[in-house]
């Protein structure tokens, strides 16, 4: 399992991580990225912690 989180003083909104994952969990809400679905669907390929350019996702398995 993972918990997804966003970390909105980091993300500019950019959209990168909505746009790229496999499970359309993130998406942008105003210029912020959010947790828009039930991670327990997180695959944990980090593609959005990847695809971000600020650091503003983290993924933990736990
Ligand atoms: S780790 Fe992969 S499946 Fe999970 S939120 Fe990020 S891009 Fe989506
Ligand atoms: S990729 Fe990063 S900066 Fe861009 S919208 Fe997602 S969390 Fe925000």
């Amino acid at each position: 399992m993972y918990m997804v989180m966003v970390d909105e003083e980091k993300c500019t909104g950019c959209g990168e991580c909505a746009g790229s994952c496999p499970a359309k969990l993130l998406a942008l809400n105003g210029k912020k990225a959010y947790v828009c679905g039930d991670c327990t669907e997180c695959l944990g390929c980090l593609t959005c912690v990847t695809v971000c350019p600020s650091g503003a996702v983290t993924v933990q398995e736990y």
